[in-house]
């Protein structure tokens, strides 16, 4: 039998969820999950409110950011867990990241133009709550009428590669994993399967991130098989990494990603927890 669920990864209308902070620290509550970490791409602005809302709802909140790094061929996220200062030099941190996603969305909003779809960027920006991203870019372009739904618009045009797809400046893996730690937190590899490299190229890489100074990995996802993370999670343990396990929830319009559920719909265990443990 299971005991209470947990999740290590979520994100708030901070960044590009659809729930606010309390709004989802509610909804976790509610769904039985006692511990949620509040990862929001690039900012930390909703950590205060979740926390707030976690006091009253009872659980825990555990503070977090997810930040993008600099690779290829796929993504990289790097995720910031337990953070004991999000105030300091990682607000600094991300709010120098939020002037290059402004800078590579007016890029986008040029190749749109270019491509005979008209619009204002900064009408988008000011309506937005926080760090806009492709996902909101992409409702955008469905509400337009340019797209028939989300994925729809990063398949034609905002996906990597695609017509209006622009790169944004990322950060370096030692400057992520520096910042971090400067915020007292434990940086975990997101969803290593989102980096599109080989199971020999990641055994090389698992081994270059323990000596960057990686604490962990995340390898319970919904966005691979249970198999896969099976795997990763084997192979994180070999190479002494924490392991952690999230939902990447978004909102409740994404029902392939639930709170407290990873991959294959399987439960979170509390004892995942173990992974943040000093
Ligand atoms: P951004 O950080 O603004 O570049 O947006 C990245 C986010 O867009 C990711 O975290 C995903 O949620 C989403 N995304 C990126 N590529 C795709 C894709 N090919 N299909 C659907 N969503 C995507
Ligand atoms: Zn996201
Ligand atoms: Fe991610
Ligand atoms: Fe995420």
């Amino acid at each position: 039998m299971l005991g209470p669920v947990i999740d290590l990864h979520s994100h708030s209308t901070a960044s590009d969820g659809s729930l606010t902070p309390a709004d989802l620290v509610a909804r976790a509550a509610k769904e039985g999950v006692s511990a949620l970490a509040l990862t929001d791409h690039d900012t930390v602005a909703g950590i205060d409110e979740a926390l707030a809302a976690a006091s009253s709802a009872g659980i825990r909140l555990v503070p977090g950011v997810e930040l993008e790094i600099s690779f290829a061929p796929g993504e990289f996220h790097l995720l910031g867990l337990e953070l004991r200062d999000w105030k300091g030099a990682l607000a600094a941190t991300c709010a120098g990241l939020a002037d290059s996603r402004h800078e590579r969305n007016e890029r986008i909003f040029d190749r749109m133009r270019e491509a005979g779809i008209e619009g204002d960027y900064g009408e988008l920006r000011d309506a937005s709550g926080g760090v806009v991203g492709r996902p909101h870019i992409a409702d955008w372009l469905v509400a337009r009428k340019a797209a028939k739904n989300r994925q729809d618009a990063f398949d034609k045009y905002l996906g990597k590669h695609r017509p209006f797809w622009s790169p944004k400046t990322c950060l370096p893996l030692d400057e992520a994993v520096a910042a971090v730690k400067r915020a007292g937190g434990l940086a975990f590899v997101a969803h290593p399967m989102s980096l599109f490299v080989s199971w020999a190229r990641l055994r090389l890489l698992f081994g270059e991130w323990k000596e960057y100074g990686v604490d962990g990995i995340e390898a319970w996802h919904p966005g691979a098989r249970e198999g896969a993370c099976a795997r990763l999670e084997k192979l994180a343990r070999e190479f002494g990494f924490r392991v952690s396990a999230g939902s990447d929830f978004h909102g409740p319009g994404r029902p392939e990603r639930r709170l407290g559920r990873t991959a294959g719909g399987r439960k979170i265990d509390d004892a995942y927890l173990a992974c943040l443990e000093r």
